[in-house]
């Protein structure tokens, strides 16, 4: 990591742990005043809305430095190539049903749709690394998108390769940065986007990965038509020199990565 990228997320860190800071010290206050006084129900009852909204703060903040920190970890592993990659056959139409399911529990703003033509579609790849590219990429859609749009998910085959795309109806990307939009820590600054956090790690890791699969990630889109990203995996997996091969139970290959100097 050079200088400016330390700075980046020596920033983000920081700011996430300053809002941790402050809320813990309103709780502290408030807890302390809280004692020793006796207070009505009702009053009592404000006090404690007020605090427990101060603690899932601090809980999404954590939750965040979490996430912050693993994708650090995640560059470090893809550069010293030490990403261990598992190969099995893995359903993807499940998959991504699955990954669709989970974010829509987790917000009612958008509308999530699934497109594909296919029961099953098997392919071999590390479904740890796929899930969590299809996660950051429907993240993306989500926090780049406003409320009340739709997220389409779509899979199809085409051989040789199973496509994969996510597309939103945010607000778009312009052509200028779609060539490094996929650089580590570039981010793209709107007015309307510039409140939203991230190191802009998540598209870079995202690609890594679908290119250690041998696959291929790009983009398509237009500042206020919204965007399609859309990766690729192949239905076979080309035999490599260094695989250790774990058993023929679930086709299972253990793969090392190969490191960037
Ligand atoms: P971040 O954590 O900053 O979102 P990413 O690497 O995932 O990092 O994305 C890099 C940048 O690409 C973002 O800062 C954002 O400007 C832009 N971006 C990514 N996905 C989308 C999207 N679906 N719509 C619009 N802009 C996007």
């Amino acid at each position: 990591m050079d200088d400016i990228s330390v700075a980046i997320a020596s920033h983000e860190l920081r700011n996430a742990l300053t809002v941790i800071k402050v809320c813990t010290q309103v709780l502290q206050r408030s807890l302390r005043k809280e004692q020793g006084i006796s207070l009505d129900q009702e009053v009592l009852d404000g006090v404690h809305a007020k605090q427990l909204s101060y603690l899932d703060t601090i809980m999404s903040q954590t939750n965040y430095i979490d996430a912050l920190i693993g994708q650090l970890l995640d560059v470090s592993r893809l550069r010293s190539g030490l990403l261990p990659l598992e190969y099995r056959r893995v359903d993807l139409v499940a998959l991504v049903h699955q990954v669709v399911r989970q974010q829509s529990q987790i917000t009612a703003d958008h509308r999530f749709m699934v497109h594909t033509s296919d029961e099953t579609l098997l392919a071999p790849c590390d479904e740890t690394s796929i899930r969590q590219v299809l996660e950051n990429l429907v993240n993306n859609a989500l926090k780049y998108s406003p409320p009340g749009t739709a997220i389409t998910v779509g899979i199809e085959r085409h051989p040789p390769e199973i496509v994969i795309w996510i597309q939103d109806e945010g607000c778009g990307i312009s052509e200028e940065h779609h060539a490094v939009l996929f650089e580590p820590f570039y981010r793209v600054c709107t007015k309307g986007s510039s409140w939203i956090s991230g190191l802009g790690l998540g598209l870079y890791i995202s690609r890594e990965m679908i290119n250690l699969h041998g696959g291929r990630m790009w983009l398509k889109s237009e500042p206020g038509k919204g965007s399609t990203f859309t990766f690729s995996l192949p239905l076979e997996r080309p035999q490599e020199e260094d695989d250790e091969t774990c058993g023929n139970e679930s086709e299972c290959v253990a793969v090392k990565t190969g490191g960037k100097p």
